[in-house]
């Protein structure tokens, strides 16, 4: 071919990338790799090793070990060991470590580039690109978060050996985001690649080698969801870290519900990709293309769901057919490639029956007339139109090269649409009207938010989901706290069944006869800002310290409960109050406590056998408990964070939604008062479940409420046995977090049921707290608990 020729043509030449380092590598180590124990390479005990696949060419790149529940064991023993020393390294001994990954990251970048792209099929130019930048930054920033974790994070340790499962799709990166964090906050790391990834892993384990990471800090135990599920399963980690299927992270949610794990949940997504008639289309054509065809849509924040508005879709798709053309499938070493191979042949299965019950479904299909490679495991970059918003084509996350379409005409039907999902990982807004982007990102249920921007990520800004997209972050200060406890939560003493209090305060005696105490009180539910009877229409009497009746509450049951949690949906304008606002209407209700204190303490004294003094101070501190929340309403701040390539990222720190609040027996007005007021202070509505033994004085709270301008919906109590409504409403899909203060015994039943939406669960896991520490009852953990962030990406300059 001529010069002219090829300028006429204007077509791309074949750009390989040079394997030959990453096969050297790879047959240096023979093409058998064991497990990374302890520092050393071990055999594993099954002595059986699976095969890790080429997908675009079907070839067998390495064989593995397939670690089992004796290896995991070895491996978990081994980081149990290197902790305390890892530990007591200090602050400045671990970012050199880290610091020392990131540089050895980068001195190799080229091999692990192309090892991931061998093994999963990517495309080179990605891996070179972003992967593997991304992944020596997330070393340096936690470098840095390591040498400064005593000054930033006074008063926390490490929770110990963390547990890591992690995905195909992105094997280096993800395991950056798991092991730098873990690392830099002092604990040591037992990580499960995914079977059909497994290569960077160990690549990874020999450059641990390298920079001469004392043994055991980091283990690699290599195998299939079984290897996982030992892992997570162990009784000695601390904290299991997932990144995979929300269907997976359900079994795992279960698996751990009996323990006192700590878990963070990285899970799937359905995000949507929203173009307003206003946006530059050319950009959100290349929007796109990144949104759903970067890493071939095996992407969990991929932006799947097209909601464009009606005047511009036309328009819109008409470039993006003609996009979709000039997409280059192939050979994923190419670095001409713009789509790379699928991971495996059950993933290429799916996707293409998923689409095939789309289109059986009615939806349309188009798919441009781009050949595919003769060989290997290959799906064309799809586009699916006519699809109804509950269809399957909407609704599931099919992890492939497919967009699904959808219109919108105004943009609150385009929130509507867009949170029309039991998803919320990530979320992009297409708009030159800053104000209509920014107007919308804080509506959408998403954990990212990007404005005029999709997949960008970096180690500062805080990545995670919503709702059934899992809960945690990881990367910026908010990854960090996943991996930290508070010194004091490790010395809580435990509770006795049935008791739920600490020795310190004073409870009464079994209830017994006694003289009447005058004027029976009847108390009631508190939903939706009115008093109500209970559906099933019965009620159980409370008694005294001294076992004379005091009075009755209502027996609530499911049907309340529900009740409940639908007056606290309709109350969804508190979420989007001011802080100010807020604030004022918490001053009040202190006030307001504050007026009737002797009465509420009187009442103490005669439900907990209280002395006069100590009565007193419950009520004092529950007054002073609701300045600090009514403090912190407008101070609980999110950040600015200024990642590379022209950003701003603005954490917000968004309310929960609703949240359920089983309440301990333990001082039961200031327990109360803490847990459900500095959740309201954050914007939650919350559903409380009073203590069985004293309800009383939470139902006696709602008359200051009523007098308190705290809007109907925003706390609702529903009193009765709380074993039997505990799972209901940890179990209710529209309650999105779960704080759980009552019997030990009821603990696990609420983390199993908390699977329903996957629900983040706040316990003490049976241990008792001192609600009057401010440290312990009041400020940041209990705000952290309340909120999420979401990080909104705004791109700035021209
Ligand atoms: P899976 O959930 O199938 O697997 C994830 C990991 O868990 C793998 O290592 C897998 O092992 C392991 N595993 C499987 N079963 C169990 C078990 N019972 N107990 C413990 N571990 C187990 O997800 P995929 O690998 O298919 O990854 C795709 C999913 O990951 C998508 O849903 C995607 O959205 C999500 N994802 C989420 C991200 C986020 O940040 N939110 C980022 C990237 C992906 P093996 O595969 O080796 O058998």
């Amino acid at each position: 071919m001529s010069i002219l020729e090829a300028f006429d043509m204007m077509d791309y030449g074949p750009a390989p990338e040079d394997p030959a380092e990453a096969l050297a590598w790879l047959d240096a180590h023979e093409r058998r790799f064991n497990l990374f124990i302890a520092g050393e390479w071990r055999a594993p005990a099954s002595e059986s090793w699976f095969e890790s696949m080429n997908p675009a060419t079907g070839e067998t790149l390495a064989h593995v070990a397939s670690a089992g529940a004796a290896d995991v064991d070895a491996a978990v023993a081994a980081a149990r060991r290197a902790q305390p020393d890892w530990w007591a390294l200090g602050c400045h001994g671990r970012a050199r470590y880290l610091y020392a990954l990131a540089r050895q990251v980068q001195k190799h970048s080229r091999r692990l580039a192309v090892l991931d792209s061998l093994d999963n099929g990517k495309p080179i130019r990605e891996m070179r690109d972003i992967d593997v930048p991304l992944v020596a930054r997330h070393f340096y920033h936690h470098a840095g978060w390591a040498q400064l974790l005593a000054e930033e994070f006074p008063g926390h340790e490490p929770l110990g050996v963390a547990g890591q499962v992690i995905p195909w799709n992105f094997p280096l990166l993800m395991l950056a985001w798991k092991i730098a964090p873990a690392l830099a906050t002092g604990n040591t790391v037992v990580l499960k690649p995914a079977e059909f990834t497994p290569l960077t892993a160990l690549a990874f384990a020999e450059l641990c080698r390298e920079v001469g990471l004392p043994a055991g800090v980091v283990n690699i135990v290599t195998g299939a969801g079984d290897t996982g599920a030992a892992l997570v399963a162990h009784p000695d980690v601390d904290k299991v870290a997932f990144t995979g299927s929300t269907e997976v992270g359900r079994e795992i949610r279960r698996a751990t519900a009996d323990s006192s794990k700590r878990l963070t949940l990285e899970l799937g997504g359905k995000s949507p990709f929203i173009v307003f008639d206003d946006a530059d289309l050319d950009s959100a054509v290349e929007g796109l293309v990144d949104g759903i065809w970067f890493n071939q849509g095996e992407v969990c924040c991929a932006g799947s769901r097209l909601l464009v508005h009606e005047p511009v879709a036309e328009r819109l798709l008409g470039k993006l057919r003609r996009r979709m053309g000039t997409l280059r499938l192939g050979p994923p070493q190419d670095k001409a490639i713009d789509v790379g191979a699928v991971v495996a042949p059950v993933q290429l299965e799916r996707i293409r029956s998923l689409v095939d019950q789309a289109v059986a479904d009615g939806a349309t299909c188009y798919q441009a007339d781009t050949p595919l490679p003769e060989k290997g495991l290959f799906y064309p970059p799809t586009l699916l139109t006519d699809v109804g918003p509950a269809s399957i084509a909407a609704q599931t996350e099919i992890f492939g090269p497919v967009l699904t379409v959808m219109t919108f005409r105004t943009p609150d039907e385009a929130v509507t649409l867009a949170n029309n999902t039991p998803y919320g990982l990530a979320a992009s807004v297409w708009s030159e009207n800053i104000n209509v982007a920014l107007g919308l990102a804080p509506r959408l249920k998403a954990g990212v938010v990007w404005v005029n921007s999709t997949n960008r990520f970096d180690a500062a800004c805080g990545f995670g989901g919503y709702r059934e997209s899992g809960y945690g972050r990881e990367g910026g200060r908010e990854g960090l706290v996943e991996y930290l406890i508070p010194d004091w939560q490790r010395r809580l003493p435990a509770l006795r069944e049935p008791e739920q209090s600490l020795p310190s305060a004073a409870f009464g005696s079994a209830p017994g006869t006694g003289a009447p105490l005058g004027i029976d009180r009847t108390a009631k539910l508190y939903i939706g800002g009115r008093q109500t009877r209970p559906d099933g229409g019965n009620s159980v009497p409370v008694a005294t310290a001294d076992g004379q009746h005091l009075g009755e509450v209502p027996l609530g049951n499911r049907k309340d409960i529900r009740d409940a949690v639908e007056a606290a949906h309709k109350a969804e304008a508190w979420e989007h109050s001011d802080g100010h606002t807020r604030a004022q209407i918490l001053y009040y209700v202190a006030e307001n406590l504050a007026e009737r204190g002797e009465e509420f303490a009187a009442r103490l004294r005669h439900m907990t056998a209280a002395d006069v003094a100590n009565a007193r101070r419950e009520v004092e501190t529950s007054v002073e408990r609701i300045f600090a929340a009514a403090a912190w309403c407008d101070k609980h701040d999110g950040a600015v964070h200024d990642p590379p390539g022209r950003n701003l990222t603005v954490a917000l720190q968004e309310p929960m939604g609703t949240i359920g609040i089983v309440c301990p027996e333990c001082a039961p007005l200031l327990a109360f008062v803490s847990l459900a007021l500095h959740a309201v202070a954050a914007g939650n509505r919350v559903v409380a479940i009073p203590s069985p033994r004293y309800p009383l004085i939470v139902t006696d709270f709602y008359q200051v409420l009523e007098t308190s301008d705290v809007p109907p919906g925003v706390v609702n109590i529903v009193t009765g046995r709380p074993a039997e409504l505990s799972p209901v409403l940890a179990g209710h899909a529209d309650v999105a977090a779960i704080w759980y203060f009552g019997a030990p015994s009821g603990t696990v039943a609420v983390k199993s049921a908390s699977v329903s939406n996957m629900k983040r669960v706040w316990t003490h896991e049976g241990r008792g707290i001192d609600w009057y520490d401010p440290r312990q009852g009041q400020g940041r953990e209990l705000l952290r608990q309340a909120t999420q962030v979401k990080n909104v990406w705004v791109p700035y300059g021209e």
